[in-house]
């Protein structure tokens, strides 16, 4: 069936992700492993030293935190199987705001909400969200000072156009090139940079397109649109 086939190309892509991700959390571990020799070895020598070793094996455990809770975000095989449903991303946008709001309001993002799409594609609820709360985060992190975030759902095409709009940092061409690698991240230390690469694997997945454009110092807009559901 279709749905068997979506399954399973689901779970290529995440084989793919995955052997690119089993080489990136190689790294930290070396890292940690490494210190952890060289601890036991200075012990009872220099105190100083020994809380430098400490505080890079607390930066990299919290590397691979980090990059786990993601893959984690995307690996629930329980709801593969049964997840496809018809859903209206107006409904779910709406739905995601209240688990935003604190984070909107602690920055001072005013937020704009337009969703006047009734209809719905056949996507798993929970991905959907995770689409939308990547975008919106993402934008938070772009709005350190305040700003506007729009959120909109509208009809285009033969389906649904969902534009998460901010009025942060905004991007470099030669950043913009590169935001759907995995792994790319300006976020030094506290990025994985697996958020966007993912996020279009689910859109793509489900035959939606995603697309960014972003002006450095105005700000960032992401379009998504996803195929309306055939047999409501
Ligand atoms: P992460 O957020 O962990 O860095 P992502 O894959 O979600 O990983 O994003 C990759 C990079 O794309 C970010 O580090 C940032 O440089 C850039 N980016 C994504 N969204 C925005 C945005 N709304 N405004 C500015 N830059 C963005």
């Amino acid at each position: 069936t279709s749905r068997q086939l979506v399954v399973s190309e689901k779970l290529a892509a995440i084989g793919e992700i995955a052997a690119g991700i089993a080489h990136e959390i190689n790294n930290p571990i070396q890292v940690i492993q490494g210190n952890l020799d060289v601890m036991r070895v200075e012990l009872d020598a220099d105190a100083e030293r020994v809380e430098t070793e400490l505080r890079l094996i607390d930066e990299q455990v919290h590397s691979i935190f980090l990059i786990v809770n993601k893959l984690l975000q995307f690996t629930r095989p329980d709801e593969y199987a049964e997840s496809m449903e018809h859903h209206r991303p107006a409904d779910v946008m709406t739905d995601t705001i209240p688990l935003v709001q604190h984070l909107l309001n602690k920055a001072e993002i005013a937020l704009k909400l337009e969703t006047p799409s009734l209809r719905a594609v056949a996507i798993n609820r929970t991905e959907m969200q995770q689409v939308f709360i990547n975008l919106i985060v993402n934008a938070i992190h772009a709005m350190p000072d305040g700003g506007a975030l729009s959120l909109m759902v509208e009809d285009r095409g033969q389906g649904v156009s969902i534009v998460v709009a901010d009025t942060g940092v905004g991007m470099s061409p030669e950043v913009l090139a590169r935001i759907f690698d995995p792994f790319f991240t300006t976020k030094q230390g506290e990025g994985t940079g697996l958020g966007l690469s993912i996020t279009r694997k689910l859109v793509e997945l489900y035959d939606g397109t995603i697309e960014a454009e972003s002006t450095a110092g105005s700000g960032t807009t992401f379009r998504v649109w996803f195929p309306e559901a055939k047999d409501m």
